[in-house]
């Protein structure tokens, strides 16, 4: 049996009519093939999940008109697309009155909200899912309309009939094990029939209560969905072009990676590299489904493909920066070395949930790299109460990610030469197979950044 692909795009790729027409260019020439159709997988119009978010807490208040005119505001937003696209009276008219559907049961909502004044995790799940529904109605009776003269249908399906999830409102888990048997039919008609369109970030309980997975949630929707359909490939359209080599505003030379392995991308995510959430496509990654990320902006381009593993000779594949970072410099409170002053670190900062970015240690004294947003009054009574700790503000952590950092040779006289008179004042190396970090500071990193670029990759 061909397998069919799963496109998945995200708010802005779908924000106005004129987007919604590229999106349906890349969907005929991405995902349409002569043997399968596509899944498409639609975020809410950009914006229109902060709105609706925004909406559910103003029916709280007493007078709850301001809730009813930015639901009138989005109603007139979402109907304008919708003129603009569909052109069929009958078509527009039936799309028209779903749309109003939608509104109107939020009208309803923010007036049951507003009498009994309680707001809660489920009340605003309803609110935030219907953003997506808005986008997936007009989007497939626009594609329907076009795709017609080719013979090609297009169904739109609810998510809450089949993505079901666990009822943590707001937050909810996906049951892979439910979702798989309920899109068994869907998968038939992806493979022979038409293109199936569908809301990603929204899905049900199995009692059919409406639920959401959490903000930005719908690439893992994409992703688990793509396992449910035994999708060859999951592709994430974004506006921009896969992962790069480094940020571009920094080295304008940057370029795109073709291939990385899902270890590379969550170090580059986990380092500061502007990536999406390598967390949220793992289950596809982990069942040996490419996950291909693309710009919609430049659909002829190939993107980055995701895979678990990938066979590569590159000793380094990308740059990360990340600023704001506070260097802590932490020493025994005796003169001598002192093992137990390492665990009490590392108590204090798993009772805060922190995870140091980086780590260097020597006989007197440990170095920790930690966002400036961790390192809380809390935080620093917990190390002071058992160590030695010094502050230093201001620093900016760059890392070198790549599988041959370690067994390639000179790649530390590289590193050092591209560094130049820029004072390093840590390094962590050898600890990750595939990660290299160091802090500078703040005011030398992009010209260290840019360096490094240079010498690896122009
Ligand atoms: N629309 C949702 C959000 O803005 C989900 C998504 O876009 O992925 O969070
Ligand atoms: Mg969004």
């Amino acid at each position: 049996m061909h397998k069919p692909v799963v496109q998945k795009f995200g708010g802005t790729s779908v924000q106005d009519a004129e987007a919604m027409l590229r999106v349906m260019d890349i969907v005929r020439q991405h995902g349409i093939t002569r043997w399968t159709r596509p899944l498409v997988v639609l975020s809410a119009c950009a914006g229109v999940t902060n709105t609706l978010i925004r909406i559910s807490e103003l029916s709280l208040r007493e007078a709850n008109t301001q809730a009813l005119v930015e639901i009138a505001q989005l109603a007139q937003r979402h109907e304008k697309i919708a003129r603009d696209l569909v052109h069929s009276r009958p078509k527009l008219s039936l799309l028209l009155k779903s749309l109003n559907e939608v509104w109107t049961e939020l009208r309803r909502l923010v007036r049951g909200v507003n009498l009994l004044h309680e707001l809660t995790l489920r009340n605003r799940d309803f609110f935030q899912a219907a953003g997506e529904r808005c986008s997936t109605l007009i989007f497939a009776a626009a594609f329907a309309e076009r795709l017609k003269k080719e013979g090609t249908p297009v169904q739109w399906i609810d998510s809450r009939d089949f993505f079901i999830t666990t009822k943590e409102f707001t937050h909810a888990r996906p049951i892979p094990r439910e979702i798989e048997k309920r899109m068994k039919r869907i998968r038939s008609s992806v493979t022979n029939g038409g293109v199936v369109v569908t809301q990603g970030f929204v899905g049900a309980t199995p009692d059919g209560i409406t639920t959401t997975i959490g903000r930005g949630g719908s690439d893992f929707s994409a992703a688990i969905m793509g396992v449910a359909v035994h999708a060859s490939e999951i592709q994430i359209w974004t506006d921009v072009n896969g992962i790069l080599t480094c940020d571009p505003r920094i080295a304008p030379l940057a370029e795109t990676i073709g291939h990385v392995s899902f270890a590379e991308a969550s170090s580059l995510a986990f380092l500061g590299a502007k990536v999406l959430h390598p967390e949220t496509i793992w289950p596809a990654v982990e069942k040996g489904i490419p996950v291909r990320i693309l710009s919609s902006k430049e659909p002829e381009r190939e993107g980055t493909v995701v895979l678990e593993d990938v066979e590569q000779t590159r000793p380094l594949t990308g740059i990360a920066l990340k600023q704001n970072i506070v260097l802590l410099r932490v020493s025994p409170c005796s003169a001598l070395p002192d093992s137990g002053t390492l665990q009490a670190v590392a108590d204090a900062l798993q009772m805060k949930g922190i995870v140091p970015l980086a780590v260097s240690q020597s006989a007197d004294a440990a170095l920790y790299a930690i966002d400036k947003h961790d390192v809380l009054t809390e935080l620093r009574s917990a190390l002071e109460r058992v160590a030695i700790v010094e502050y230093l503000y201001d620093r900016a952590l760059i890392s070198l990610v790549g599988p041959g950092l370690n067994a390639n040779f000179g790649i530390a006289a590289k590193i050092f030469k591209a560094l130049g008179r820029t004072n390093c004042e840590m390094i962590s190396y050898g600890g990750s197979d595939i990660t290299v970090s160091f802090v500078v500071p703040e005011e030398k990193a992009i010209r260290a950044v840019k360096r490094l670029h240079k010498e690896f990759f122009e």
